[in-house]
């Protein structure tokens, strides 16, 4: 074996993987019950109709990601990461004990805004402090990155389980409260590793060390960034005034939300290139950014339709039953956890060991590679639907290897997305641009929503033909990434 890939890294590391794998249990954990629970007339749930929980989930998950913007501008210019960590960490302790509590709607959703506030305030810097554990970057932090994406998929499978079946099973009150006591371990974690094995990490916010770089800050035309924004407000407000989106209802929101997560973030890369004081290295680091944004967006978008029009798939056409027990179509959900836990080690191995023998493939290859396999797995899934429409019920095993082919994407593009960001940001704005990485993932999360609205069962001879829309725009953009790889790569100015 190659020496290099059994070479160590610090102990700060499992700190983090800990603490933020806890923090992923009780999110993921939550989040599985919380449709359920929002539904539930029965059980002592709040009983909304079916449109309004899914408008109240989506636009959760979808702030949840969109709230680690200001999470992470705030430790950049405030707080420093871990103090975001660790107040992100109690609010959302916070919001969790609040939802177990059974005390009323208003009360849940007081405990629903808490948890999204605190997972934003934590979520991108616990990301971006990671980063800072590897100084001479290169693939050694890579791998890192592929080690606490472990820790995030453990966080998630044992999240999923164990809150999924006190909450179903029990009480939703005791699954809610079991993510309020997987975050206390976390802060428990965090609060005493990061003071042995943290040491002057992320104690100052970066904008007020002084270096050349914060030098050049003041090149930042403050006035300029505010004039920005002010035009993002008045061009939200407008749309409100003029009706276009209604951010006063739950639902208006969930339906504007596709707007107003695109003008946020075209108005901060405009903020940032235009008002951030950055030299042109660090400019067209910035739009390659851009690039990885669209791409993980456009990935996502794919992906995460694991929630919707797979979950359907399982859910309806997939044959479940072995031996006269049927398989909950819910757990297919748990495949891309497991099949994680399963490849990140090889992976991040694999990672080193290329890159020890000079070839191991350009952040951009990576990506594009991720969108082929995503578009690959949509391509199984056009066969299965193939075998559907025949009144037929398919093979697991379609989902199964979709899940397989999307893991390894996701592993392409998760985990070394998360390291390039923190390589390429310019120090100052790191982990603001942390949080900008999350909003592809927000954005994509909503149109993998939107897409399973056209699975109703009325229409379902062109199940084949969605699928094959999402394999085509996917694999379509990965091409131009492996066509245009070289250009990326040299605007990267030199970062592996
Ligand atoms: N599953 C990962 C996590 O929870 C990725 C999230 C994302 O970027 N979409 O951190």
């Amino acid at each position: 074996m190659n020496p290099t890939i059994s070479q160590k890294h610090p102990r700060g590391l499992y700190v983090l993987f800990f603490a933020e794998m806890w923090e992923r249990f009780s999110y993921y954990g939550m989040r599985a019950i919380l449709l359920l629970f929002l539904l539930d007339n029965i059980r002592g749930g709040i009983g909304l109709p079916a449109a309004e929980g899914a408008a109240i989930y989506g636009l959760y998950t979808a702030s949840v990601y969109l709230l680690t913007l200001p999470g992470g501008w705030l430790a950049d210019n405030y707080l420093g990461q871990k103090k975001a960590i660790w107040y992100g960490g109690i609010i959302i302790m916070a919001g969790h004990i609040i939802l177990a509590v059974p005390g009323g709607n208003i009360l849940f959703f007081i405990g629903l805004a808490t948890v999204a506030l605190g997972t934003g305030l934590l979520k991108p810097n616990i990301s971006s402090i990671v980063g800072e554990l590897y100084p001479e970057g290169g693939a050694r932090r890579d791998a890192a990155f592929s080690i606490f994406y472990m820790g995030i998929n453990l966080g998630s499978v044992l999240g999923i389980t164990i809150v999924g079946y006190l909450g179903q099973k029990i009480n939703w009150h005791m699954g809610f409260g079991a993510a309020a006591i997987g975050m206390l371990i976390g802060l428990i974690v965090f609060r005493f590793g990061s003071r042995k094995y943290l040491k002057g990490l992320g104690d100052v916010p970066p904008v007020k060390i002084r270096t050349a770089e914060s030098d050049a800050k003041s090149g930042a035309n403050k006035k300029l960034g505010y004039a920005i924004v002010a035009t993002l407000v008045a061009f939200l407000s407008i749309l409100q005034w003029t009706g276009t989106i209604d951010m006063t209802t739950a639902q208006g929101l969930a339906q504007g939300a596709g707007v107003i997560i695109v003008s946020v973030s075209l108005f901060y890369f405009l903020y940032i290139l235009i008002a951030g004081g950055l030299t042109s290295v660090e400019k067209k680091r910035v739009l390659v950014l851009i690039v990885f944004f669209l791409a993980a967006a456009i990935f996502w978008s794919g992906f995460e339709q694991a929630g919707s029009s797979l979950q359907i798939f399982a859910e309806r056409y997939t044959q479940r039953t072995f031996g006269g027990w049927e398989m909950p179509s819910s757990w297919f959900q748990n495949f891309n956890g497991t099949f994680i836990l399963i490849f990140a080690p090889i992976m991040a191995s694999l990672w080193i060991f290329l890159s020890s023998k000079g070839i191991n493939p350009p952040t951009p290859v990576k990506f594009g590679i991720a969108l082929l396999l995503v578009g690959a797995g949509f391509f199984i899934m056009e066969m299965g639907s193939k075998v559907a429409v025949t009144g037929q019920l398919a093979s697991p095993l379609f989902l199964t290897f979709t899940y397989m082919v999307h893991t390894i994407g996701e592993l392409c593009l998760s985990p070394v997305g998360l390291s390039s960001y923190t390589k390429l940001a310019p120090k100052r704005y790191v982990s603001q641009l942390m949080g900008i990485w999350f909003v592809a993932a927000s954005l994509g999360n909503l149109i993998a929503g939107l897409f399973a609205g056209g699975f109703d069962e009325e229409n379902l001879q062109q199940m084949p033909a969605l699928f094959q829309q999402v394999t085509l725009f996917s694999i379509g953009f990965g091409l131009l990434l492996l066509i245009f790889w070289k250009p990326v790569k040299n605007w990267m100015g030199g970062i592996q």
